[in-house]
């Protein structure tokens, strides 16, 4: 008989609040407590109804993405016992993303009349920080209870600066959360580092990409990228690059730097700003102590990146110098964000070009800019400023998720007992299940339903 069971506690089932109580002999843990970046307020957060108080052990955070994250403080509070085990990067980056959290929300409190709001605040985050545990990648951490053994073993997966795997082992079984992972390797951090596990109970696999097949190399999108980016230069353009802060950011400064030195970045002044270089720090922290990590601050210095002062900027009344390119805060173009405001200075001329380079939320102003026909009017509501969209608007292949063709054929080569899947949309979801059930006889697949026990 297996030995663990899993209750996915996020409040529907896609990427959402990613939080997973995960249960072997005596322990109890759980891995991510994330946040719900689609919803607002309480709706927001995992289902922390299903967790009495105090039941924890021990809670993992694969990363500081808020959607693995953002809830932490709240569930730490509650579970005061439980130790918080997470990678180095993680223990740097994740103080800076729930500050930033904490004046996002106190923003939006009174902006979009939420009373529960901020759900918690700075000081929150310092006691929580005395509770963070250090892993180092590939060494095993060996937990006791009541005469039983928990051993946790934190894998790098890729996607971002910290992001882990993790591989659990208890009495004689094993389970492996690929967490969300990229195997190959970004300019500015090495692919998942992940072994081959022998006996595998189950793998439990995130699902993000399974509805899209990758067109193009990364390098060929980093090329078109670059391509795009002269063009627009060249005519005396604007170019946006709405990108998340954490891991996108610096991923381009990379790119761009490296672009730099092969006489493939134009010259013209890079405007930077945001929540992206509030993370700078521990970058350049990580760079000097992790050979995976390739980034240094001299990087900003090489590529003389001037700082963006947000608040001067209206539509209205702005007019920017040109050529000029912006990596900005955020990759959706959520209101209130440096990425937002140029956004709205830039739509009606069509020298600019806006290039999204990550995921867009079909919900968001990025994923509705990227619906907008060319010369249909947009409208920044926040701003209360509509205007035609004459940039031209491009997206490019550079997610930090894995495409579904090299996690389907990771899964094959690990020949666990059972796949589980998670952190996806239906649709992603289905592919994989659809693509696994034809190996009914080597292993089942799962899709839990949240809320649901299973034993694995
Ligand atoms: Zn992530
Ligand atoms: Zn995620």
């Amino acid at each position: 008989m297996s030995s663990f069971v899993i209750q996915d506690l996020n409040h529907q089932k896609d990427i959402g609040a990613n939080c997973l109580l995960v249960e072997c002999g005596k322990f109890r843990f759980l891995i991510d407590a994330g946040m719900d970046p689609k919803e607002l307020g309480e709706k927001a957060l995992p289902k922390l109804s299903l967790l009495p108080p105090n039941s924890i052990d021990f809670i993992i955070i694969t990363h500081c993405h808020l959607d693995h994250l953002g809830a932490l403080p709240i569930l730490a509070k509650q579970q005061s016992k439980a130790q918080i085990l997470v990678s180095l990067p993680t223990s740097l980056l994740a103080p800076l993303m729930l500050k930033n959290s904490v004046s996002v929300m106190t923003r939006q409190k009174e902006e979009k009349e939420i009373p529960e709001y901020p759900l918690f605040d700075k000081n929150d985050v310092l006691s929580l920080q005395k509770k963070f545990f250090v892993l180092k990648f590939g060494q095993p951490y060996c937990l006791e209870k009541e005469k039983q053994t928990a051993k946790i073993t934190l894998f790098s997966a890729g996607h971002v600066l910290g992001a882990s795997s993790v591989f659990i082992e208890h009495e004689g079984h094993s389970i492996f959360l690929t967490g969300d992972i990229l195997f190959s390797d970004q300019n500015s951090l090495r692919g998942a580092q992940i072994p081959r596990f022998e006996n595998l109970d189950a793998l439990i696999l995130e699902t993000t990409r399974g509805d899209t097949e990758r067109t193009a190399l990364r390098r060929e999108e980093e090329s078109r990228l670059l391509a795009l980016i002269r063009k627009t230069v060249k005519r005396g353009g604007i170019c946006l690059i709405p990108a998340f802060a954490l891991g996108r950011i610096q991923e381009l400064l990379v790119l761009f730097y490296q672009a730099k030195k092969a006489h493939k970045l134009p010259e013209c002044p890079i405007f930077c700003s945001g929540l992206g270089m509030s993370l700078i720090s521990a970058f350049d922290k990580m760079g000097k102590r992790l050979s995976s990590v390739n980034f240094s601050r001299q990087i900003l210095k090489q590529l003389n990146i001037k700082q963006l002062r947000k608040r001067t900027i209206d539509p209205r009344k702005t007019r920017l110098n040109a050529p000029a390119i912006y990596l900005l805060s955020s990759g959706m173009l959520a209101e209130h964000t440096p990425a937002y405001h140029i956004a709205s200075c830039i739509l009606h001329n069509n020298n600019n070009t806006i290039c999204f380079v990550g995921h867009c939320d079909e919900n968001t102003p990025g994923g509705q800019l990227q619906r907008v026909q060319p010369n249909e009017k947009f409208t920044f509501e926040n701003l209360h400023y509509t205007t035609p969209v004459r940039a031209k608007i491009e997206r490019f292949d550079l997610s930090g998720h894995a495409d579904r063709k090299d996690l389907y054929q990771f899964t094959l080569a690990q020949h666990p007992q059972k796949v589980v899947l998670t952190h996806g949309d239906p649709q992603a979801r289905k592919w994989f299940f659809d693509q696994f059930s034809a190996h009914a006889k080597e292993f089942s697949v799962l899709d839990p339903n949240v809320g649901q026990k299973y034993e694995l």
